[in-house]
């Protein structure tokens, strides 16, 4: 058995911690319009995405071709955006039920925590540190949204900066993914991982152990129940 102290906790920000109302989407509306001067018509699938992903797809469904430098500016107005909203962000959006306190419970069973977000680092900053649930995460370690439009490598990335900043490795088995969509939980069984899916997303508790979760939560309001999660 894995020592609790030997785990790894890698969280999913929006629709697993927080629910911002689709901010998000408002912000790709206006940093689309502010850097390439086009108008939105149209807007890809969020759910479980990295920026990168989104990006490029919100430029070429607009007739953008998505050069690295085009996607960094993205980025760059995304990030000045969200950093203004810091102050509108709690009284917009939420803190999933729960969420305060299972990162409290995780980290004081010993875990270490970090993020698998599709966000970048500092709007994953933003996001969280809007409604206090900054604290318990290790930012330093995570996975984002900037690295790739493939979500697993967000989880290798985030498991080799762990074993490099802790000087210790963790084994597949003793990582921990939460989050709330299929490509959450395929990111976690990419790399033998725990995969626990929270059903406060689009996707209900069936489509989340269809994809292959080993355990699914309604949501994160039973810290027991979280603690059972990661600790096994
Ligand atoms: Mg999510």
């Amino acid at each position: 058995m894995t020592s609790s102290a030997h785990r790894l906790v890698l969280w999913d920000i929006d629709q697993t911690l927080i629910d911002l109302r689709g901010a998000g989407r408002g912000w790709y509306r206006q940093v689309l319009e502010e850097v390439t001067g086009v108008a939105m018509t149209q807007m890809p699938d969020f759910f479980g995405r990295t920026e990168r992903a989104i990006t490029a797809e919100v430029l070429t469904r607009h007739g953008i071709e998505p050069t690295e430098e085009l996607i960094r500016k993205m980025w760059a107005a995304l990030t000045a955006v969200s950093e203004l909203a810091l102050p509108e962000l709690a009284k917009r959006g939420l803190a999933l039920p729960g969420a305060a306190t299972a990162l409290a419970g995780v980290a004081e069973a010993g875990a270490v925590q970090s993020l698998v977000t599709g966000n970048l680092r500092e709007v994953a900053w933003h996001k969280l540190s809007a409604f206090g649930l900054h604290t318990h995460l290790d930012f330093e370690i995570g996975g984002y949204g900037d690295l790739s439009a493939y979500r697993p490598d967000l989880v290798a990335y985030a498991v080799d900066r762990a074993h490099a900043a802790l000087g210790r490795p963790f084994e597949p088995a003793s990582v921990i993914v939460v989050g709330d969509t299929p490509h959450d939980i395929d990111a976690a069984r990419a790399h033998g991982a725990v995969a626990v899916g929270v059903a406060t997303g689009r996707f209900d508790s069936e489509a989340l152990r269809e994809a292959g979760a080993q355990v699914v939560l309604r949501d994160l309001s039973d810290t027991k129940l979280v603690l059972s999660a990661v600790f096994g």
